[in-house]
């Protein structure tokens, strides 16, 4: 697809915001922006980018507002290109804001499982035309790893780095350097300005299979069918019911302590079991940001595997959670969606 452009879709953020009253809002008119800033960079790079096109979103957002339904218009907006016969897009390139950016692009790759080409998502620390700005050297980089057919998962590129999508959580709140894939290696990076890709890592030769996008309606959902639940010590019984009983609540991620473990407290074990048995999907993983959760290694974890909470192993939460959300939202029986989540789906776990 030599000639096939880049779709670029603007969804916010940082990186298109401008001063507003009351801080910074959300900007418009980004095709032409952008267009105005790429020609700030060397005739050499200009020359060497891939074609591109702009989808922008008539009503960009800052990401803290986005919810399950911006997910789910995102990936439909991809699925609808992706298989225009009259009309092929080399890859995408999602520029989105960094609160929550690695909950789209988790969710991304959950509706677009077996996608054979790149959705690079990334954003910036700084606005487009601010001085210094991050934004529009991580544009030109999600913009060359987009190009590349053998990316075919969906991807965060952010500060010359390529993460795995579903893998990747914002780290610092100002750094340039403000994502990270605490427990998998990066997929690539920018090296004297050229994308490379690091063999063996992509989910091309690891699991892609055949593109079987899943794209359920996370709208009927009703907002907030999956909770997500961090232990303190001290936590009582009466408030996680609050949370894991309530009608509403149909899945629920519990952030447990180290590998796996919770209070031996039988009061908080009837609750857990109690929410499991109403037929709610309960997963664990650590509140330590790196390496796996291993339940039953100590006592203190045995409640769990008791209670019917299935392990999380080293996910993110932004996977986790993305995960409980997009199997509660399809019609499986409750046997089919305890085995997706303990199955890799995307290479998340
Ligand atoms: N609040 C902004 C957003 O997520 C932060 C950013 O883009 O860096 O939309």
């Amino acid at each position: 697809m030599p000639n096939s452009p880049i779709l670029v879709i603007y969804t916010g953020g940082t990186l298109g915001m401008l001063p507003g009253d009351t801080g910074l809002i959300p900007g418009h008119n980004f095709q032409s922006r952008l267009r105005t800033a790429l020609k700030t960079l060397s005739p050499a790079r200009q020359a060497s980018l891939p074609e591109f096109e702009v989808l922008e979103y008539p009503d960009p957002i800052d990401s803290s507002a986005a919810t399950p339904a911006d997910w789910q218009r995102l990936a439909r907006d991809i699925a609808e290109r992706y298989e225009d016969a009259h009309k092929r897009y080399a890859g995408f390139v999602v520029l989105h804001g960094t609160d929550t950016l690695a909950w789209t692009a988790s969710s991304l790759a959950f509706q677009l499982q077996g996608i054979d080409r790149a959705v690079v998502v990334t954003g910036s620390q700084l606005p487009l035309e601010a001085d210094g700005s991050d934004a529009l050297g991580n544009v030109e980089a999600a913009l060359r790893f987009a190009a590349l057919p053998e990316l075919q998962e969906v991807a965060v590129c952010f500060a010359g780095k390529l993460m795995r999508g579903v893998r990747t959580r914002k780290w610092n709140t100002q750094a340039f350097n403000g994502f990270a894939s605490p427990n998998y290696p990066l997929l690539g990076e920018l090296v004297d300005g050229s994308a490379v890709l690091y063999p063996i890592r992509g989910l091309d030769v690891q699991q892609r299979g055949l593109p079987r996008f899943e794209l359920p309606d996370y709208k009927a959902l009703n907002g907030s069918a999956v909770v997500r639940i961090t232990l303190w010590p001290g936590i009582s019984a009466r408030l996680l019911a609050a949370w894991l009983l309530d009608d509403s609540v149909q899945g629920a991620l519990l952030e447990v302590w180290g590998s796996g473990n919770i209070p031996e407290d039988p009061e908080i074990l009837d609750v857990l079991a109690q929410a499991t048995g109403e037929g709610k999907l309960l997963a664990a993983i650590s509140q330590c940001p790196q390496g796996s959760i291993s339940i039953g290694t100590y006592a203190a974890g045995r409640g769990l595997i008791d209670a019917g909470v299935l392990s999380g192993d080293a996910m993110t939460p932004e996977a986790a959670m993305t995960k409980l959300v997009h199997l509660i939202a399809q019609p499986l029986s409750d046997r089919e969606r305890r085995q997706r989540f303990v199955t890799a789906l995307v290479g998340e776990r």
